[in-house]
């Protein structure tokens, strides 16, 4: 197996990183780009063996990496993001080549907030503190103590934007990692090893292993001596995670899918609704929080499917590399397939194509056209299940409780959009519906000092500012009695 690959560039290592070193593996998968289909890298394939040797590198670097002083944990997280700095383009360049978003996004948003996950975490945790109290002359403490390996599993739709979510807050508190990334977009891990080797992180504090998650999952996240582990991905990978964590009791955070609503009312600014609809074909629609069930109020459906289809008409789909360039290809043939399959079986059980419907012939490859489809059932498959892909439905409502029960039913709860203009409204609205975040006029505004998460089958957990340490972290209240009181025992 060759060691390193070169792709759009940049020389990418496509063996582990365990314990300060590259380590191969018997096996290799293979890599492909979904733009055009090209073979970037055979990357090492991982199995339990990688695991378990990550997972050791990873408990005998924790020790001492706990102990090592917050400032000084803070100044190397700071130093991974100014390495990510320095490499912004490589990184949004291997990004673009392995899962196919547009380069434009990884350059301008995706990649700065890499580097801003990194800051963000150092610096919240020099002010991590919780006040000390009384009670009846006793003094408590709060700390946040670092609790050992964390396994961090991700997905290939923002490999490095979401791995660096958790790897960031994970480091800070003191943590170690054996990062896995997806097997569909591995590359960008490997050069986060690099940089953060380059930083001066001690050798086993991030760890990364390749592969399947069917072959070196489990042997990861059932492993005892895992202190947290932290995936992002699908709701039946969280299942078979959740199980095979059980036996060692090891802490989850889950971020999994959603089907979020965007509610039109009538009084909303209707081309600001427009632009929010058009928002969601963002990344091919490969975005978990994506508003892909639109509901309408029915005195402006009309004119607002009518706005909606012309903005959409002007999307320009292509290379993503091009600056022009609104919607990328999907990921893989298999998820063109399934957004395709989803659309068959919508429009075979009475959805109408308003527009889309098909992938685009004109292009070829895994481009699937941007899609809106009406006259679908709410208990159907196409308004419960995620499709991941871009297409999305329109429904319309009569009254706010309908828009509020409609939103409601599924069995996901990431996130909801809200486009109105009345205030009372908003927070009627807002307070009824099932969501970790609520966007009211706007979409995809994140703040890591606010709570992320989904409730229901959207996720177990929350992650961001504190809640990240009170996850990453075993908390401690140390109860001290008042000086002196032996004598007075
Ligand atoms: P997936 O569940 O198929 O895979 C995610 C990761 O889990 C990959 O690294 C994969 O290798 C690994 N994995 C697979 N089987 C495993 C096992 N048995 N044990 C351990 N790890 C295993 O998900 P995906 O297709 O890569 O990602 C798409 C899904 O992720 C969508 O459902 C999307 O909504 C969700 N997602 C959620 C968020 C969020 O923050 N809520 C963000 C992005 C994506």
């Amino acid at each position: 197996m060759s060691e390193k690959t070169t792709v759009a560039g940049v020389a990418v290592d496509t063996r582990h990183w365990i314990g300060g070193e590259r380590v191969a593996s018997a096996g290799t998968f293979t890599d492909v780009s979904p733009i055009d289909g090209t073979v970037l890298a055979e990357v090492a394939r991982g199995t339990a063996a990688e695991a378990g040797a990550a997972v050791a590198a990873a408990t005998a670097a924790f020790p001492a990496w706990a102990a090592t002083p917050r400032a000084e944990r803070a100044r190397l997280l700071h130093a991974i993001a100014d390495g990510v700095e320095k490499r912004l383009d490589e990184l949004a360049n291997v990004e673009t080549a392995d899962n196919g978003a547009l380069l434009r996004s990884h350059r301008r948003g995706v990649m700065p907030r890499v580097a801003h996950n990194f800051r963000f975490f150092a610096d919240w945790l020099l002010q991590l503190e919780h006040e000390d109290f009384e009670t009846r002359g006793h003094s408590n403490h709060v700390s946040w103590d670092p609790a050992g390996p964390c396994v961090l599993i991700t997905p290939w739709n923002a490999p490095l934007m979401l791995a660096t979510w958790k790897v960031a807050p994970a480091l800070a508190a003191g943590n170690t990692v054996v990062l896995k990334p997806a097997e569909w977009s591995p590359l960008t891990a490997s050069l986060l090893a690099d940089i953060a080797a380059e930083a001066g992180l001690p050798a086993g504090v991030l760890n990364v292993v390749q592969g399947y998650g069917s072959e070196i999952g489990d042997a990861l996240t059932s492993h005892p001596g895992v202190r947290r582990i932290s995936f992002t991905g699908s709701v039946p990978t969280a299942r078979r995670i959740a199980a095979s964590a059980a036996a060692a009791l090891t802490p989850l955070s889950l971020e999994l899918g959603g089907k979020s609503p965007l509610l039109v009312f009538a009084d909303a600014d209707l081309d600001l609704a427009v632009d929010l609809a058009v928002e969601q074909y963002d990344n091919a629609g490969q975005v978990c929080l994506a508003a892909t069930r639109i509901l309408v109020e029915e005195p402006v459906a009309e004119e607002f499917t009518r706005r909606l289809t012309e903005k959409a008409s002007r999307l320009r789909q292509g290379d993503p590399r091009d600056e022009a360039t609104d919607i990328g290809p999907n990921i893989h043939p298999r998820q063109l397939e399934k957004i395709d399959g989803f659309v068959r079986r919508a429009v075979a059980s009475g959805a109408r194509v308003v527009f889309g419907g098909a992938p685009n012939t004109r292009l070829g490859g895994l481009f699937y056209l941007p899609t809106l489809l009406t006259g679908v059932a709410q208990d159907s498959e196409i308004v419960q299940e995620e499709v991941f892909g871009p297409v999305l439905t329109l429904q319309t409502f009569r009254t706010e409780d309908e828009a509020v029960r409609l939103a409601n039913d599924t069995r996901f709860g990431l996130a909801a959009t809200l486009a109105t203009g009345d205030p009372a409204r908003t927070e009627r609205v807002t307070a009824r519906l099932v969501a970790g975040t609520v966007w009211v006029n706007c979409f995809f505004v994140r703040d890591l000092r606010a709570p992320f998460g989904g409730s229901r089958h959207s996720g177990v957990g929350r992650e961001g500012g504190t809640w990240s340490f009170d996850f990453y972290c075993d908390l401690k209240n140390t109860v001290t009695a008042p000086k002196g009181w032996l004598s007075h025992g």
